[in-house]
């Protein structure tokens, strides 16, 4: 469906869950997080009368976020009954990777083809450092045990910070010499918690480009939000995105749907429309779902303002 500025619709992320087994720290807070009750959180039974719902108005394409995917019981349940509807083309996840190594065959039985793992860092007192505690070497293990089974290509999301893992950018994109994987350096957004480090740490993807003129570009679908490179006879390829400094709005195709039942279609947007009590009247629900899409705003401010609209967090709304 085309929103009212002409832009086709086609992509639905869905958050999970707000809840987490990581703190990253420009992300969520370190306490404080209370958990809520489950008849406020949307039951995966409910994600797909809405999936169906958007599917009937062209979305084509899904991606499970959170918060933490893979923290929930039964997920691979939810993508094989995702991947049973006959107009969803691409299914896919994205998830910090501390729990996937076991359940990598359970997931690409149930039909996942592709997965993003966030990974910020390749040395193991900064990984725990800047996920308050996570294990660097269980994402390792993930990240090979998700190429050995064929799930990929691979997508790592390394968001970029100032004096935290520039340095390490090299040995990022050296991964994608030998390995068949696409690394994603994404630019930090003043959204919640990374507003408090946007000042300090934000720095433009374009800094890759002057530091790196070996990598090569290549083309990319006209709908993707990475700009593509590659090393010269390299497996991988390394992606840049720029969602603050050269933001993507005009090509975005995407609405976003919360664990509380609220459709966001812009992510740094206050509007939020909520669908929960529309769940279980199909005419009605496809009617909320259709305003949600034509009222996706032109673009986002976060450019000027340096300061997301969004009321909700991206542990809220997923990445
Ligand atoms: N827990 C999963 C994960 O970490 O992959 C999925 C949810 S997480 C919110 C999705 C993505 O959002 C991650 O790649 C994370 O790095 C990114 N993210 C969170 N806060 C961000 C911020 N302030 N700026 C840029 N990316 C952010
Ligand atoms: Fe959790 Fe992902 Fe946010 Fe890190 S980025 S705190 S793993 S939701």
């Amino acid at each position: 469906m085309l929103d009212s500025y002409g832009r086709s619709i086609d992509y639905l992320r869905v958050s999970l869950t707000d809840r987490c087994n990581l703190r990253c720290i420009y992300c969520m807070p370190e306490e404080g997080i209370s958990k809520r009750n489950h008849q406020d959180v949307l039951r995966f039974e409910e994600i797909l009368k809405i999936v169906k719902g958007s599917a009937s108005l062209g979305i084509k394409k899904i991606r499970y976020t959170g918060g933490e995917p893979l923290i929930l019981k039964g997920i691979d349940e939810l993508i094989y009954n995702t991947s049973q509807i006959s107009t969803i083309e691409d299914i896919s996840l994205t998830t910090n990777g501390i729990l996937l190594y076991d359940m990598v065959p359970e997931l690409k039985k149930a039909g996942l083809k592709r997965v993003n793992i966030s990974l910020d860092t390749l040395n193991s007192e900064k990984y725990s450092y800047i996920t308050r505690g996570g294990d660097l070497s269980k994402v390792i293990g993930a990240i090979d045990k998700c190429m050995a089974l064929g799930i990929g290509p691979v997508k790592i999301n390394v968001v970029l910070m100032k004096d935290f893992n520039d340095k390490e950018v090299g040995d990022f994109i050296n991964l994608t010499k030998s390995m068949p994987i696409s690394i994603r350096f994404i630019e930090l957004m003043p959204i919640g918690e990374g507003e408090k480090l946007y000042k300090e740490s934000a720095l433009s993807t374009d800094t890759i480009l002057e530091d790196y003129p070996n990598l090569i570009p290549i083309s990319n679908r006209s709908d993707s939000t990475a700009r593509l490179f590659k090393l010269k006879d390299g497996k991988g390829t390394v992606g840049l995105i720029n969602p603050v400094s050269c933001k993507f709005c005009n090509r975005c195709n995407k609405i976003r749907l919360t664990p509380m039942g609220t459709i966001k279609p812009c992510l740094h947007s206050e509007n939020e429309i909520n669908i929960k009590e529309y769940i279980y009247n199909e005419e009605l629900l496809i009617a909320a779902l259709k305003k949600a899409i034509t009222n996706k705003p032109l673009e986002h401010h976060l450019d000027k303002e340096k300061s997301s609209r969004s009321k909700k967090m991206m542990y809220q709304i997923g990445g």
